[in-house]
């Protein structure tokens, strides 16, 4: 059974407790190249909690058994597990039905669902399938290729200079045969939150569907889907502090129900003869073969320990660590700031003038600083913003201002020896 797990709870301070939190991460405690880690690429994915890692351990010690399937005991255990997993997702994104909780590999899958199936479905030559200028490949290629074989338009919202939406044109593109919105919530290279919730409003108006991609924003902001009224939003586990090879498809009873099946085997059918087959309901209707049950009694385990320091308080204190890094790395010349909107999450997207991105990272490296950089699966947005690619620090709760300081002279000693 899951191991008690320690989080210290300080809704009074606005600043975390990070030296508690950040012994719940083994990972963190280590020499990278002789220098202790500072690991911040949270947005290509999280660190996880002891707490997680033990619930997988835990699982294959005590449950393992293949869910929905045997009736001995074992099995009934790692059904009821799941069921109840499915059921915390289900009140963590506040969806009204358990059923509209897909299990998934995670944002990349859910999001080819909808786009296969919903094409298959909906889309029809003249159509048009609207996205955002500032989407990950993810939220792309699949419309792309999708619009391609239904002979549909792929149309795109085009950003600003500072990283937010052009929405001057909003109306006008809703009105070109849309059949379906499919929008980042934010931008894991500008850190942008877009401002779904009037662009959902906007295409309902026009009976218009909208596919959230909430892969940056599950972890960083707290996300009510009835509220919010989105059909269909996709997330992945690992950027949750939960594993790899898991995540969500959340969508609206009425719109799964209308959508195909999306892959064919075991788990999704209720009869099967050589000449025809029925398919099983939602959620298996979805579900296709073996689930990984560890993968998600992990995230079950990962949302509780996100829920137990707050999402809010998560949200707050990771807001001052962007403000703190933002200050202090305007304090160097000759950096060029990626993204620098109102409405911005923990990502700090920078280039060092006439400097590769990719040399810069380097050197972070050798001081045992992990950042991403390149193109960030933007290939398109980094055309529009004129870069090959950007050098891309991303903050998370166990992150702290030390870490911060670390970074920014890790910045300054790049700078002397590329410049
Ligand atoms: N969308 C966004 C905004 C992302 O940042 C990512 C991951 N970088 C994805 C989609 C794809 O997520 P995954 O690789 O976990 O499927």
């Amino acid at each position: 059974m899951p191991r008690p797990y320690n989080v210290i709870f300080f809704s009074y301070l606005c600043t975390m407790n990070t030296t508690s939190i950040r012994k719940d991460f083994p990972v963190l405690h280590q020499s990278v190249n002789g220098r202790p880690l500072v690991y911040l690429d949270n947005t290509a994915t999280t660190q996880k909690p002891q707490a997680v890692i033990d619930r997988i351990s835990d699982y294959y010690e005590t449950i393992n058994s293949n869910a929905h399937r045997g009736t001995h005991t074992l099995g009934r255990m790692a059904t009821e597990a799941l069921e109840s997993a499915r059921t915390t997702v289900q009140k963590f994104i506040n969806a009204k039905e358990q059923h509209e909780i897909i299990f998934t590999k995670g944002t990349t899958e859910g999001i080819n669902l909808v786009a296969q199936t919903f094409a298959q479905q909906f889309l029809n030559e003249g159509d048009s399938v609207l996205i955002s200028a500032m989407e990950h490949h993810a939220n792309i290629v699949p419309w792309q290729q999708m619009c391609k074989q239904k002979k549909a338009n792929l149309l795109v919202i085009p950003v600003l200079e500072n990283g937010e939406l052009d929405l001057s044109e909003i109306d006008n593109l809703l009105s070109q045969n849309v059949k379906i919105l499919a929008i980042t919530h934010i931008s894991n290279v500008l850190g942008t939150i877009n401002p779904i919730e009037v662009l959902i409003e906007k295409a309902h108006k026009k009976n218009i569907p909208v596919l959230i991609d909430a892969a940056q924003s599950v972890a960083h902001e707290v996300i009510d889907v009835q509220k919010l009224d989105c059909d269909f939003l996709a997330f992945s586990a690992h950027k949750m502090y939960a594993p790899m090879g898991i995540g969500v498809l959340y969508g609206k009873s009425e719109w799964l129900n209308k959508l195909p099946p999306y892959q064919f085997g075991g788990e999704m059918i209720l009869e099967v003869r050589f000449e025809e087959s029925t398919f099983n309901e939602l959620p298996f209707k979805f579900e296709t073969g073996t689930p990984n049950v560890d993968g998600i009694l992990a995230l079950e385990t990962a949302i509780q320990y996100m829920q137990k320091i707050g999402l809010k308080e998560i949200a707050k204190y990771e807001n001052e660590l962007l403000t703190y890094a933002t200050e202090k790395l305007s304090e160097i010349d000759d950096i060029i700031f990626h993204g620098t909107s109102k409405q911005k999450t923990a990502v700090l997207s920078f280039n060092i003038k006439n400097v590769h991105n990719s040399d810069v990272g380097a050197i972070l490296d050798q001081l045992g600083i992990a950042v991403r950089t390149g193109n960030h699966c933007a290939q398109p947005l980094m055309e529009i913003l004129g870069i090959p690619g950007t050098v891309r620090a991303s903050f998370a709760f166990y992150n702290t201002k030390e870490e911060i300081d670390v970074f920014i002279e890790g910045v300054k000693t790049a700078k002397k020896m590329l410049m």
